[in-house]
């Protein structure tokens, strides 16, 4: 019984049958024999008949058997390969220099897409390391994978990392497949630039829509090498940007007015950045009644209040921020208003 399960947990690995099952200590073992003469090589992939010499058992970590720690043993033999030289064989249910069984590694990344990596050593028995290498590899194969398929609609952002002085991470990802198609390290517009230049020039005049915050190294990298794309700033720095400048109209109008009208500005920096809706009804009396007084403050907050509810949902045309502060930009219909109001 445990035999045939194990058979056919372990992906018919052609060319191999299990010898003997047994159990040493805590574990399960497993060991293999080829029932084949040939074997695969690991650098090219070509069956080989000439058998250069046979490695020391070793064993792979499998995926538990009834909780039980389970661990593949087998002899793995050097194939000699005119294109690769002496190397050692593909065998089917690891790859090559792994120290996990495909199934295993397949639990691991599986395990840690819903916990921590932390949480994944505890459960697993393993090193930190080898659960990072894991996935950074998984990442980078899948981004590779990515990479390769047709981009027209990409995200560019940052990620930080690291304790003590911030290093970062640019993510570019694929919106219609949402999935991540290339990291580069740092934030710079260079690293964007070595995204493009992989890509080739050819590919990025086809991308139509770049979605990013309002980095200026990146619109600069955009705008260089994927002209045709549009840019669409993502809400959460519009509305950042929007918040900023309804504080600072309000800054403005406390140190213009004076008396009873510098008093009603006083302290209400939480009352104008709270949304509407979520004001108690007394304090809606008490916006209502600050608005009603000042002007300059009433548009800020009036423009604020529209383009947050009216923010581009789907890619629209954006204007680029003219200054790195990127205050007086905004959405497509929302930079009109803004260039007839006077608070930005
Ligand atoms: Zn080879």
């Amino acid at each position: 019984m445990l035999v045939s399960i194990l058979t056919e947990q372990l992906f018919s690995a052609k060319g191999w049958r299990i010898a003997a099952t047994t159990r040493q200590g805590e574990r399960v073992v497993v060991n293999l024999e080829p029932t084949r003469a040939n074997a695969i090589c690991s650098g090219c992939g070509e069956v080989k008949t000439r058998i250069h010499d046979v490695k020391a058992a070793r064993a792979w970590r499998h995926t538990d058997c009834w909780n039980v720690p389970t661990l593949v043993r087998a002899s793995a033999r050097r194939v000699r390969c005119r294109h690769c030289g002496v190397r050692i064989e593909q065998v089917p249910w690891a790859r090559t220099k792994s120290r996990f069984t495909h199934a295993f590694e397949a639990e691991v990344l599986r395990r840690a897409r819903d916990c921590s990596i932390s949480g994944v050593c505890r459960q697993l028995g393993l090193h930190w390391t080898s659960v990072m290498r894991l996935i950074e590899r998984w990442v980078e194969e899948s981004a590779a994978r990515q990479f390769r398929k047709p981009l027209r609609v990409i995200g560019v952002d940052e990620v930080s990392y690291g304790r003590g002085k911030r290093k970062y991470l640019t993510i570019v990802w694929d919106h219609t497949r949402a999935r991540v198609v290339w990291i580069g390290q740092g934030r710079e517009r260079d690293t964007l630039d070595a995204f493009f230049a992989k890509l080739g020039p050819r590919r990025s005049r086809r991308i139509r829509v770049v979605t990013m915050d309002m980095w200026q190294g990146y619109i600069g990298s955009v705008k260089a090498h994927a002209p045709l794309a549009e840019l669409v700033f993502d809400r959460f720095h519009i509305e950042r940007y929007l918040t900023q400048a309804v504080e600072e109209v309000r800054r403005q109008e406390f140190f213009r007015r004076r008396g009873v009208y510098r008093d009603a500005v006083r302290g209400k920096k939480w009352l104008l950045l709270t949304k509407f809706r979520r004001l108690r009804r007394r304090k809606r009396r008490e916006l209502m009644a600050l608005l009603a007084m000042n002007r300059r403050l009433f548009k800020a907050y009036l423009f604020r209040s529209n383009s947050s509810t009216h923010g581009p949902t789907r890619p629209s045309r954006v204007c680029a921020p003219s200054s790195s502060d990127g205050a007086d930009c905004s959405t497509g219909h929302g930079s009109h208003r803004s260039s007839r109001s006077t608070i930005c």
